[in-house]
């Protein structure tokens, strides 16, 4: 198995090496994966002048997997749109057709009380978002800004979903649930837009085909509203892109803790790239502050998702549960008056619990 490490700029080395060194543990154990390095973002600009320079699809197109630290940074903010870290991100998305978004939100009992809701409401809450990733209003066409009959300037974008883009989407959002509790909340504006009418109608399509998962249809506001009122009654949320967009970021808040939440992001042959949900985090790079975790976790589900080895991502996972039990803590999730430790020191604590 290749995997393609693309840290990119700002934290992205630092957390990308305490994900390396888990890898190497399960290497020794028997895991069978090589690596190889490559360019993204702002670090590939300053070297080739691209954020995604060829030599780098090359490398991902070779690879069973990526593995992604984050790209960005004020230096970069100048650059003409082309040239901007981002648009590496986005070409890797769009060249590999990863149009399916994982994005798990777990609270760790450890954690409850980060959370800005009621430890009483988020403790135990484990959900997962499947959010469509290539589609939607987001790359619907025609879009833009122009000028009215009335001489007005009017800005205007295109929802649109085919069947076949909605159908593989509600398969992944099926077959995850298989996986957990077997409950997808479907979500949609049915009331008021056509695009999603057709989503809702797609999705109890697909659904017939899984008895054995239950299907709810919600609508997005009261999605927006039952993600804060009560979470845990949520297992899968499947949703497109912009919906999904907007609800992923409440649902991450819900943990309280952006350091900590991993993500996947897949096309139909189950290859895919896996990264932290966060930024790059200029202000604190270079510094061995940041949390890795994240990128730890996203490794443990390239190990599920793209590498089949679901051993080998429970023991990561277990892993880090273990080193939040034993109250190691970055800066990002520690509380007033506990001890913290830095990047590479989370990474040891981790390391060491894969023994444990
Ligand atoms: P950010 O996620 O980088 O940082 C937001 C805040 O969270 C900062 O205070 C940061 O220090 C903190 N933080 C983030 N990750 C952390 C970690 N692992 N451990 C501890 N603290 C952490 O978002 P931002 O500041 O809005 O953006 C910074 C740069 O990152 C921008 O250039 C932006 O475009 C880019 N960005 C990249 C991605 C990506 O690569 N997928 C995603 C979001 C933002």
């Amino acid at each position: 198995m290749k995997i393609a490490v693309l840290a990119g700029d700002g934290i992205g080395s630092e957390i990308t090496a305490q994900a390396l060194r888990v890898l190497d543990v399960l290497v020794r154990d028997g895991l069978h994966a090589e690596i190889e390095h490559g360019l993204v973002g702002g670090a590939a600009v300053d070297a080739a002048g691209d954020p995604l320079p060829e030599a780098t699809e090359r490398l991902c197109a070779g690879a069973d997997a990526i593995l992604f630290g984050a790209v960005g940074g004020p230096q970069y903010d100048g650059l003409p749109r082309a040239q901007r870290p981002e648009q590496g991100l986005l070409r890797l998305r769009k060249r590999f057709d990863l149009f399916a978004n994982l994005r798990p939100a777990l609270v760790y009992d450890e954690l409850a009380h980060a959370s800005p809701l009621k430890h009483e409401l988020v403790l135990g809450l484990d959900l997962l978002i499947v959010r469509e990733l290539t589609s939607d209003i987001y790359f619907g066409q025609p879009r833009g800004i122009r000028i009215n009959e009335a001489g007005e300037r009017e800005g205007f974008d295109t929802m649109r979903y085919t069947e076949g883009e909605i159908r593989r989407i509600a398969h992944s959002a099926f077959q995850a649930a298989r996986k957990r509790s077997a409950r997808v909340t479907s979500i949609d504006k049915s009331n008021v837009l056509e695009t999603t009418q057709l989503w809702k109608d797609v999705v109890t399509e697909v659904g017939r085909e899984y008895p054995d998962v239950t299907l709810v249809h919600m609508l997005v506001d009261n999605a927006a509203m039952q993600l804060v009122r009560n979470p845990r009654q949520f297992d899968v949320i499947l949703a497109g892109n912009m919906f999904g967009d907007i609800l992923s970021d409440e649902a991450s808040m819900l943990t309280g803790s952006i350091g900590l939440l991993p993500s996947a992001s897949l096309n139909a042959e189950g290859f895919g790239m896996y990264e932290p949900i966060h930024g790059s985090a200029p202000d604190i790079a270079g510094q061995d502050l940041a949390n890795p975790l994240a990128t730890i976790l996203s490794l443990a589900m390239m190990l599920r998702y793209s590498l089949d080895q679901e051993a080998a991502a429970i023991r990561v996972e277990q892993a880090v549960r273990l080193v939040l039990a034993r109250g190691f803590r970055t800066g990002d999730i520690a509380q007033a008056g506990e001890s913290t430790v830095g990047c590479r020191a989370m990474g040891d604590a981790v390391v060491a619990a894969l023994g444990d």
